[in-house]
């Protein structure tokens, strides 16, 4: 689905400062039936004539999806933003690991489509998204995942997407065999295969067997690694702990303290 700006509220934008729209952000929607808003993350942020992009999943007793889809093409409504999800610095992170579950991946495509695509942005960082779903036929659009997976083509030492699924993993035809989605829920196994493809991993077991310390093993230790996890409350504790009260970060949790990582390198969006 696409929101134009009016006329008037893109010129306002186009004279102010643009720093409200560095990724990642999100708008809050208003069904104005009821007056409740909910935030939405523009797939590619916002362009020159003030259209955003977004995947809009609709719940069967979801309220702001189901009342989004029932619109129809030169509907107006009312939206509030741009808010900051989390604001992503040129310069931080040497690994970035992208974990999302359903709706959760729409943050990540911003990231890709504004940082992560471009040469200009931390060129030496490299990226990993894992996306779970239910079951394949419930995986994001095509439309939405085939730009993303024909960088992760072209570009496998920037972007690497694995998919997963809990069951009725299939072969989407509209999608490259490498988007096929393995078997299982995105667990610790998952998170040592991306952060030691050699296998070389510092878990517990190793540190205690091991005499000496390898010099991958040193590499690893001293990368900047960088979680940020997206997606249903479930998948979040389990992954990285709950969220604390207010909306708050809460402690590290989950899989992600078992592994030894801290709330300077665990962002839950
Ligand atoms: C920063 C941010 C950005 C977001 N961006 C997007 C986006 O780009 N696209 C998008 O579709 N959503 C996005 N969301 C989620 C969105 O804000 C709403 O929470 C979602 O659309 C559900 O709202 P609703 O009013 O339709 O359903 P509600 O009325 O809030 O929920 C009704 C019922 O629907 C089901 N339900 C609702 N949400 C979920 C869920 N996530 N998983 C499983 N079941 C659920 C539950 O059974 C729930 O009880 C984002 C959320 C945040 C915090």
């Amino acid at each position: 689905m696409t929101l134009t700006l009016p006329p008037e509220q893109l010129k306002s934008l186009q004279a102010s400062d643009s720093g409200a729209y560095q990724p990642i952000w999100s708008v809050f929607i208003k069904d104005d039936d009821i007056q409740v808003e909910r935030p939405y993350t523009p797939l590619y942020g916002i362009d020159n004539e003030g259209r955003m992009s977004f995947w809009v999943k609709k719940y069967p007793k979801g309220e702001v999806g189901r009342w989004l889809h029932g619109k129809t093409e030169g509907d107006r409504i009312e939206i509030r933003g741009p808010i900051t999800t989390w604001p992503w610095q040129d310069g931080m992170w040497d690994e970035v690991v992208m974990i999302s579950g359903g709706t959760g991946i729409t943050p990540f495509v911003q990231l890709w489509s504004t940082i992560i695509s471009s040469p200009d942005h931390s060129p030496n960082t490299r990226f990993t998204l894992l996306h779970s779903s239910p079951s394949s036929d419930e995986l994001p659009p095509a439309e939405v995942l085939s730009p993303l997976l024909a960088y992760a083509a072209e570009r496998p030492e920037r972007l690497k997407v694995q998919f997963f699924v809990d069951q009725d993993a299939k072969a989407l035809p509209s999608l490259p065999p490498s988007a096929t989605p393995a078997v299982g829920r995105i667990n610790r196994a998952a998170l040592e295969k991306v952060l030691y493809p050699n296998g070389t991993g510092s878990s517990w077991w190793r540190r205690l067997f091991s005499t000496s310390t390898t010099s991958q093993e040193q590499q690893n230790s001293q990368r900047r690694v960088l979680f940020l996890v997206c997606g249903p409350e479930p998948m979040i504790g389990a992954l990285a702990g709950p969220y604390g009260r207010n909306f708050s970060q809460g402690p590290v949790g989950g899989v992600l303290k078992e592994l030894g990582y801290d709330s300077t390198q665990v962002y839950k969006l």
